[in-house]
């Protein structure tokens, strides 16, 4: 006789008087088990219509799993267990049999069931959010301690003065801050180079006595933590007095093009430039057009070393990533429909989540504002020391940043929540005439949805592909247990010679 634990939750008064009640969900487990010939050992319950919400017999029922041995529990449906992106990834850690009673599922790992395909997904969804939440926070706290310094002499696009008390401030400076703002929106456009940018701006009067900003000086500005409001000063990062001109968002999307692709930008009109990395130096290739008309692509091998620089033809790849495209699931298919829900269910996770996160993080910084007002008052009043205060400072204002940080990556990791499911949804069903009426930007775009890492060596090309992609194209299920075996496929390896 199989052994197994029920679990059993109530999460509003609603619920509970819409006849989802705790007795009602035990009564539910124990005839299932009686019919099913499953020992029952013990039923943890949750309600969650208190104020103070939390998972205690969650974790409970976890520990006591783990210390008798057991691995199948018995639950209402699905949403009684899963409660948030968390619990998706830690259940699939436990390798365990799940009964959906109402669902009428079984979800272990041998079963081989479409509901299992369908539960993967999610995992992996859930298992793609924490990921990029995590990243997200630790680029967070990397951009922040990026460039910056103390405000001493003010940097290009401000202007020091004195206020009317006779303190030195600085202030935007009326004429050369907007040629900044311009700046940074050109090059987030992707579309120019810096010389380019440099001569732009020149020629619509952005000079430094007479002069235009050399471009190491424009590079400089668009690294600057400065414009944004911040200064770093002994290795820490404060808000600066001074009003900021550049939007944290703008700003973010600069660096990252500064850390991803040094892709020169005359290669733009070529569909993969940039996107492809020669297996055998590491270069990008570059393409050439021959004959007036035929695209190639080729290692410039300028590395050295064992390279083959052999040239590839841009239809082989659009070939080759046709292939891979075919190989997503069939619009047609009834599977498509299931992903769609999965997705949807998925995302009333993440709303939940960010609500209840944001609204917990809010609190924090008010308290810590808090904190720092009073510590303020005390030193006015002389009641702490002048070191106790720096300490003190510090510390709170590193705190607060950090959770202002965390913030900003909840709501930016949301965005790619967002278009990674919207793709999913659509991926499938688009990809493919979207691909062949794309034009070369369009195409690259699409690309990096599907993975990264593009790899040419002895005419195949490899791609890694985003953890869901993967799991759909290859249909059957890896685990994802965030290695890099698990995720890099050499997929095309079939793929044809030219
Ligand atoms: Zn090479």
């Amino acid at each position: 006789m199989k052994s197994a634990v029920g679990y059993c939750r109530v999460s509003s008064k609603k619920q509970e008087d819409e006849g989802f009640s705790i007795p009602s969900q035990i009564k539910l487990l124990n005839d299932y088990a009686k019919k099913n010939n499953i020992r029952l050992i013990k039923i943890f319950t949750e309600s969650e219509t208190a104020k103070k919400a939390g998972r205690k017999a969650f974790n409970e029922m976890l520990i006591f799993i783990k210390e008798n041995n057991l691995n199948t529990i018995l639950v209402e449906k699905t949403d009684r267990l899963y409660r948030n992106f968390k619990d998706y990834v830690t259940l699939d850690e436990y390798d365990l049999e799940i009964h959906l009673i109402k669902e009428g599922t079984v979800l272990s790992k041998n079963s081989k069931s479409h509901d299992k395909f369908i539960h993967g997904i999610k995992v992996l969804i859930a298992k793609n959010y924490i990921d990029n939440l995590s990243e997200e926070v630790k680029k967070g706290i990397r951009e922040k301690i990026l460039q910056g310094y103390y405000p001493s002499k003010a940097p290009v696009g401000y202007i020091n003065v004195k206020n009317s008390e006779g303190k030195n401030i600085i202030i935007p400076d009326k004429e050369k801050a907007p040629f900044v703002q311009r700046l940074f929106e050109l090059y987030a456009t992707g579309a120019y180079s810096v010389e380019e940018i440099k001569n732009k701006l020149y020629n619509e009067g952005f000079n430094h006595k007479g002069k235009p900003y050399s471009k190491t000086r424009l590079l400089f500005v668009l690294k600057d933590i400065f414009y944004v409001g911040k200064f770093t000063y002994r290795g820490v990062i404060h808000d600066g007095k001074h009003e900021p001109i550049i939007d944290i968002e703008l700003f973010n999307r600069v660096q990252k093009m500064f850390n991803q692709s040094k892709a020169r930008t005359h290669d733009v009109e070529f569909a993969y430039s940039g996107l492809i990395t020669c297996g055998y130096c590491g270069c990008q290739l570059t393409a050439e057009l021959k004959k007036g008309r035929y695209i190639y692509y080729h290692c410039t091998g300028k590395r050295g070393g064992e390279c083959k620089k052999d040239y590839i033809r841009e239809e082989k790849l659009d070939e080759v990533f046709l292939e891979l495209i075919d190989k997503l699931p069939n619009p047609e298919d009834g599977l498509f429909e299931e992903i769609k829900k999965a997705v949807i269910e998925m995302r009333k996770i993440k709303s939940n989540y960010e609500e209840i996160s944001m609204e917990g993080i809010q609190k924090q910084i008010t308290r810590l504002q808090n904190r720092l007002d009073n510590l303020y008052t005390d030193k006015l009043d002389g009641r702490i020391t002048q070191e106790f205060w720096q300490e003190k400072h510090n510390q709170w204002h590193d705190e607060k940043d950090r959770l202002i940080e965390k913030m900003k990556s909840i709501s930016s990791t949301s965005r790619t929540f967002d278009e990674g499911t919207n793709l999913l949804e659509n991926f499938c069903k688009f990809a493919r005439s979207e691909f062949l009426k794309a034009n070369g930007k369009k195409k690259r775009a699409i690309l990096k949805m599907l993975g990264s890492n593009f790899i040419y060596k002895d005419k195949k090309v490899s791609i890694e592909l985003t953890s869901v992609f993967n799991y759909l194209i290859n249909n059957d299920f890896v685990k994802y247990g965030g290695t890099d075996e698990a995720r890099t496929r050499d997929l095309l390896r079939d793929r044809q010679t030219l």
